[in-house]
């Protein structure tokens, strides 16, 4: 596959649209890197029926198991052959330092990989039943499921990990046999470039992966409304998640999954392996400038260890070397654009107003380029501050001191999300009791920031509905038909 980041940046433009053009943006520079052009609702229109003609003539769904295994196997290989210019993509594009943008290039192709082996093993249940049903005369009864594809499925995501969500939605809705529009985020729309030619180039025929740039309120919105798409999968805020459930309601009740934001909690108890137990929490909350949506941005501190962890998340966040793809030896990059930078820097005032106190960090980078200081908030009311109940999706923490167990958890579940938790102490059977007791999809005990493809991911409460990864990220993209035989 010949592309350059020239080239890609190139065909971007090129792209035909009816909508504004939106500017690509460097967020480590500010400067337009390249532009292109809002698709327009006929070209979304025109993408659902290329879909629907596909899944109609089962063009996807009707290859045999065993090949769609093999074409998704060969889309990982050629990920990992263009990992450098995804990596260089995703630097330029989403901020991401460029050696964790090839980390997370492999983690996308290794979804392919885990998902092309469930092609193969997509299976009902099948039962002798004797039993007359409604006509009440016992009768010899053969009854099976099948799974079957939804045809048209809408994919929909945010600019915080471009490569990673292309793959985590395409790699099981394709394993499952799914057509598909794909709607990256209009801030990050290069990657998605790339990995749909690499679906192409790999055997996916033409008309199963249909990409579409634009805005939210334009491109996104004529999807998730289109009476041709059978299921959304949406990742993104819990907001427009809202906004993605009323379309659905609205339109032709389409089957959505939503994959939305967190506010989750880090409880740090006295007996927990301290030293660690911080480096995981000052990592686990400024991570990509806090853009991650599991990122564990409340952190409660048993009382008596409670002034070490404060100042060794503080030290932690002011010893991050933050810069872009250009800058030797960045750990961290910028926010993505100017309106998140607004946003966060909005909270930081907020927090001033509150009463906050800004242990370390709270202002912008004396330099080009959306960069803000990994912050620590303390003093920090739990009823009413919003810092501590609104998703920031910046380098903010939060920390509080707790007495004992119950007063943790209390403290933990008071939040409307319920993506992720973590407890670091060395009591096992307290570790274990919390794991039950925290109100979140995922909880690490001494362990932070874990997720694999293997394992199902999804949010409780407002975090979410239905899960990605593992067994449970295929089933989202299988409807289930039971067949009675009449034997
Ligand atoms: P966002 O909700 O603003 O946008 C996400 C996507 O939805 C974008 O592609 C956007 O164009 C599109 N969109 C916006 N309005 C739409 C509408 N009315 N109809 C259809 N599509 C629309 O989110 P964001 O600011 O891009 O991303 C940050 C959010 O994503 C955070 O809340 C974060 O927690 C969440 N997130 C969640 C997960 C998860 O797995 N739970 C993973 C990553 C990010």
């Amino acid at each position: 596959m010949a592309m350059t980041v020239q080239s890609v940046l190139d065909e971007i433009r090129d792209i035909p649209g009816t909508g504004d053009v939106i500017p690509v943006i460097d967020p480590a520079t500010e400067e337009q890197i390249t532009e292109f052009t809002d698709a327009g609702p006929e070209a979304v229109d025109a993408a659902v029926a290329r879909a629907k003609e596909s899944a109609e003539a089962r063009t996807w769904s009707g290859v045999p198991d065993y090949d769609r295994a093999r074409i998704l196997w060969k889309v990982a290989d050629l990920i990992d052959e263009n990992s450098d210019l995804l990596a260089e993509l995703e630097s330029v594009n989403a901020g991401i330092p460029p050696s964790q943008a090839k980390v997370i290039s492999r983690v996308g192709s290794e979804w392919f990989r885990y998902y092309a082996g469930w092609c193969t093993k997509i299976d009902g249940i099948a039962r002798d039943v004797n039993t007359g049903g409604l006509t009440g005369v016992e009768s010899h009864m053969h009854a099976y499921t099948l799974r079957e594809p939804y045809d048209v499925v809408g994919l929909i995501f945010p600019w915080n990990g471009p490569i990673f969500n292309f793959c985590a939605k395409l790699a099981p809705a394709l394993a499952a046999g799914s057509s598909t529009v794909v709607k990256p985020a209009e801030e990050t729309p290069l990657t998605a470039h790339v990995l749909t030619r690499i679906l192409a180039e790999a055997g996916v025929p033409d008309g199963v992966v249909n990409l579409i740039n634009g805005y939210g309120h334009t491109a996104g919105a004529a999807i998730t409304a289109h009476p041709d798409v059978d299921k959304v999968a949406f990742t993104g805020s819990t907001e427009v998640g809202r906004e993605i459930v009323k379309a659905s309601a609205q339109s032709n009740l389409n089957k959505v999954t939503l994959e939305l934001g967190g506010k989750s909690p880090v409880l740090i108890f006295d007996d927990a392996d301290l030293d660690l137990a911080i480096a995981m929490a000052g990592f686990g909350c400024f991570l990509h400038s806090g853009q991650v949506c599991m990122l564990g941005s409340r952190i409660f501190v048993q009382r008596g260890v409670y002034e070490r962890v404060v100042e060794g998340v503080a030290a932690l966040g002011n010893n991050l070397v933050l810069g872009g793809p250009a800058d030797e030896g960045s750990m961290i990059g910028p926010l993505i654009s100017q309106k998140q930078l607004t946003r966060v820097l909005g909270y930081l005032d907020q927090g001033r107003k509150e009463g906050v106190e800004l242990v370390s960090g709270g202002a912008r980078l004396d330099r080009t380029g959306y960069f803000v200081q990994p912050t620590v908030a303390t003093n920090v009311d739990p009823t009413s501050s919003r810092l501590y109940h609104e998703e920031i999706f910046g380098p903010i923490v939060t920390i509080l001191p707790f007495d004992d167990e119950d007063e943790a958890v209390a403290l933990a579940n008071n939040t409307d999300y319920g993506l992720a938790g973590t407890v670091w102490t060395q009591n096992l059977g307290r570790a274990h009791r919390l794991a039950k007791r925290l109100k979140a999809g995922t909880v690490g005990l001494n362990c932070q920031l874990q997720f694999d493809h293997s394992m199902p991911f999804g949010g409780y409460k407002q975090s979410g509905w239905g899960y990605e990864a593992g067994k449970a990220g295929i089933d989202t993209y299988l409807q289930s038909k039971t067949v009675w035989a009449q034997m």
